[in-house]
């Protein structure tokens, strides 16, 4: 027979390996089929050449290191040598701090650091604790309670000033002592104890580590320090705080005295940076929903009476501590945390600002400077006529899909969903409108989405519901796929599916259902005269042809042909659908390669080159199917040559229908 291999032997089992091509039905078919195997050489300048791979170059199995590594360290060496600025000495234990001492860690919003210099030197936190703790307060009361008790505004004065916002009765913000105080102050818990314990725990969630308290530092401050006192005391006169005061000042001086390292803060940063979750430990040391409002207090007031020229150089959210420290954020990127304890004139790490400096400039990190603007949500549209589900389609629902298929449009996004992409989505789904009946978002590169996002596509959602149309999303992220089901409730729950094809087929199926409700035929067996391929066949045709033909019935969910099983049949679809499935790279996701329904043929490669099937067709529901095997197809060549030859005919020209529309996909897809 012509579509044997002369040889008769099957030519994918050889020890070359022909270029492959997955069928419709799940077959892997040679390319091209007939003749002998196909090797396909890589060609390099024009000229067929292929690379050597039985002495292939050796790999430098040497480590490399990252260029932010080499950076940090120039970084490192550049200010290593720098002595200005001195040690603070009002807290006479800080005046034993090594000048020497310098580090420098960067991490990344997922927990990857960076390091350069004395970056596990402990140091007190200070200053850097008064962000955090405001954190605290916010989760203890909410941010009205917290701001009627101490302000957001910037003083222009030192750390230590006694100033307070005589209108409001209040400290002005949290990042200066007074207000650091009166946020201390509302730290809930019962006794000194049981407060400090949720600070320090708070504190080592953000580290990822269990911290501790320097005792000499802390014994130190609270024998020193006079001015805070003051600052307390004051503060009870005018009823910014109440009593236990002495309290207060206790656990004030001893989150003040919690010991860190560079890497800790930035750890701390990044956590910040990471909504609030430290990235490697995957702890929530801060409700999400407080980290803008801690950022922002660190923006306009974290650097005392430099915080204006700090905005204005380095544009990073930052706090700086006595102790030498100094953390900064990159919202969604990163953290830095510094450490050096010699301070410049408004008690901010002279070489911890330098190093801010520098790399907001290098790296471009100023949070004003956008350099980037909204990327391209959508990656490209197709209509529903043009790029078609995996099903194969009788000719009356064809017919219908040729028709109508167009009422189906279809988005692949990519990227972020967030206000600004969100709006270029909801402009083009408004703009094709008038066009479609079926709008289909394809989630698979979406890389997440914000709620402002979900909520627009839900509100045009239901404007699109008024006008009778569908909003099918498929293959989102498992996170946005939550989050849209939590906000559509009631309104298309139904429509979230796991995969395109799978959403395509539903828009396609509803068009054939509106149109020509028969043309599914489902639950219908269809007789032999019936199947697709047979359309041009008379009855005396059909008559000739029958003997030759068996049947066979399927349970759903069992396999109909199985992987690696020889192919030596061919399928026609009665009644039931069927459908071939693959798994993925990634080994979990699966995706369908086709889907069969009444009326349609399957297995049909196999009929012109043999070999073995390559996937598994599994009933999708109960199903009947008429079988030609190769020995009757071949009693068939012999008895009935015209029949024979009327149906190969026919075989290729579902042959060519197929590659047909698998062109016009191509062409719809690029
Ligand atoms: N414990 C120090 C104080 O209250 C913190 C000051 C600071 O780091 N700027 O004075």
């Amino acid at each position: 027979m012509f579509w044997r291999s002369t040889d008769g032997k099957d030519k994918r089992n050889g020890s070359t390996s022909p270029a492959t091509a997955q069928s419709a039905n799940g077959e892997l078919s040679s390319a091209p089929s007939f003749g002998a195997p196909y090797i396909v050489r890589p060609v390099i300048n024009g000229v067929g050449h292929a690379p050597n791979l039985d002495e292939p170059k050796p790999v430098s199995a040497r480590v490399i290191t990252s260029p932010i590594d080499v950076w940090l360290k120039g970084l490192h060496d550049k200010y290593r040598g720098s002595d200005h600025g001195h040690l603070a000495n009002y807290i006479p234990e800080l005046a034993n701090a090594d000048p020497e001492h310098f580090g420098i860690v960067l991490a990344a919003a997922d927990g990857k650091s960076y390091a350069a210099g004395h970056s596990e030197v402990l140091f007190t936190i200070q200053s850097i604790s008064k962000p955090l703790v405001y954190g605290l307060a916010l989760e203890d009361h909410g941010p009205e309670a917290v701001l009627r008790r101490v302000g957001v505004e910037p003083t222009g004065e030192a750390f230590n000033s006694i100033v307070m916002d005589e209108v409001n009765n209040r400290p002005f913000n949290p990042m200066v002592n007074a207000g650091a105080i009166a946020t201390t102050a509302l730290i809930r818990g019962n006794g000194v104890e049981e407060r400090f314990k949720r600070i320090l725990d708070m504190f080592s969630r953000y580290a990822g580590r269990q911290l501790a308290v320097d005792e000499s530092v802390f014994a130190s401050e609270q024998a020193t320090g006079h001015r805070n006192r003051a600052i307390a005391y004051l503060q009870l006169n005018s009823g910014m705080i109440e009593e236990p005061v002495a309290e207060h000042l206790e656990l004030y001086f001893r989150q003040c005295a919690i010991l860190v390292s560079a890497r800790d803060l930035a750890m701390m940063a990044a956590t910040l940076a990471n909504n609030g979750v430290n990235p490697l430990t995957g702890q929530q040391a801060i409700a999400a929903e407080h980290v803008k409002t801690v950022l922002s207090v660190m923006a306009s007031c974290g650097m005392y009476d430099y915080s204006g020229e700090w905005v204005y150089r380095v544009g990073l959210p930052a706090k700086s501590g006595v102790g030498g420290g100094i953390f900064a954020v990159l919202p969604g990127q990163f953290g830095v945390g510094t450490f050096s304890p010699l301070l410049d004139d408004h008690g901010n790490s002279h070489r911890g600002i330098e190093v801010c400096k520098e790399l907001s400039q290098r790296f471009h990190l100023h949070v004003y400077d956008m350099h980037f603007v909204a990327d391209n949500i959508v990656r490209r549209s197709y209509r529903g006529d043009g790029v078609t589900s995996k099903r194969q389609r009788g000719v009356r629902e064809r017919k219908v899909l040729d028709a109508c298929g167009h009422r189906i449009v279809a988005y692949e996004l990519q990227g972020g969903l967030y206000f600004a992409t969100a709006e270029q989505l909801v402009r083009r789904i408004v703009d094709d409108a008038p066009q479609s009946a079926y709008i289909l978002l394809d989630g698979r590169r979406i890389s997440r989405a914000d709620q402002s996002a979900l909520m627009l596509l839900r509100d045009l959602n239901l404007t699109l519901q008024e006008e009778g149309k569908i909003l099918v999303l498929a293959d989102l992220p498992a996170q946005m796929q939550t989050d849209w089901l939590a906000l559509n409730k009631g309104v298309g729950e139904d429509l979230c599916f796991a995969d395109v094809d799978s959403a395509l087929e539903f828009c396609e199926n509803r068009i054939v259902l509106e149109t020509d409700p028969e043309a599914m035929g489902k639950g219908v067996s269809l007789a032999l005269a019936e199947m697709d391929i047979l359309r041009t066949f008379s009855p005396e045709d059909i008559a000739k042809l029958a003997p030759y033909i068996a049947t066979s019935s399927y349970e759903a969910g069992a396999r109909i042909i199985r992987e690696g099983d020889p192919a030596d049949r061919l399928y026609l679809l009665a009644s039931g659908t069927a459908s071939v499935n693959t798994v993925l790279d990634d080994g979990k996701r699966q995706a369908r390669l086709a889907a069969f329904r009444p009326g349609v043929a399957f297995g049909e490669f196999a009929l012109f080159d043999g070999g073995r099937r390559v996937a598994n067709v599994v009933a999708e529901t109960a199903s009947v199917c008429y079988v030609l095997d190769f020995g009757n197809l071949e009693r068939l060549e012999a008895t009935e040559p015209a029949i024979y030859r009327r149906l190969l005919f026919a075989l290729g020209r579902l042959l060519t229908d197929r590659l047909r529309r698998v062109t016009a996909e191509v062409r719809a897809l690029t």
